[in-house]
């Protein structure tokens, strides 16, 4: 039998907009059971892109994409060490990080 790789699954979910708050979208890591929400940042054409983008900046290695449906798609990742709790996100734009201290996206906030 070939040898078939485990990979890292998360999913990117679009939430709507509420009366409370605007369109979001929901990072869920699959395998950790754990999720971040973020402010959609127009300036990536989709929320894919957006998602890969916040891995990539995090730490961790994307290796793949796919779509799921309508308000979901998928990310693939061979990285299995880095929990969404460990990676530093700014406490104003949710930019992901792998350094500390003040945050060069917004310059705002800063990485807790
Ligand atoms: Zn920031």
């Amino acid at each position: 039998m070939e040898y078939t790789k485990n990979l890292r699954i998360f999913v990117v979910r679009y939430l709507a907009a509420t009366h409370h708050a605007p369109f979001r979208i929901k990072l869920i890591d699959t395998r950790f059971d754990k999720s971040i929400i973020l402010h959609r940042d127009y300036s990536k054409d989709t929320i894919l892109e957006q998602g890969i983008e916040w891995l990539t900046n995090a730490g961790i290695n994307v290796i793949g994409k796919g779509h799921l449906n309508s308000k979901e798609d998928v990310i693939i990742s061979d990285n299995f060490d880095l929990s969404l709790s460990d990676i530093a996100v700014c406490n104003y734009c949710k930019n992901a990080s792998k350094e500390t201290g003040f945050c060069e996206n917004c310059g705002i906030g800063t990485y807790d």
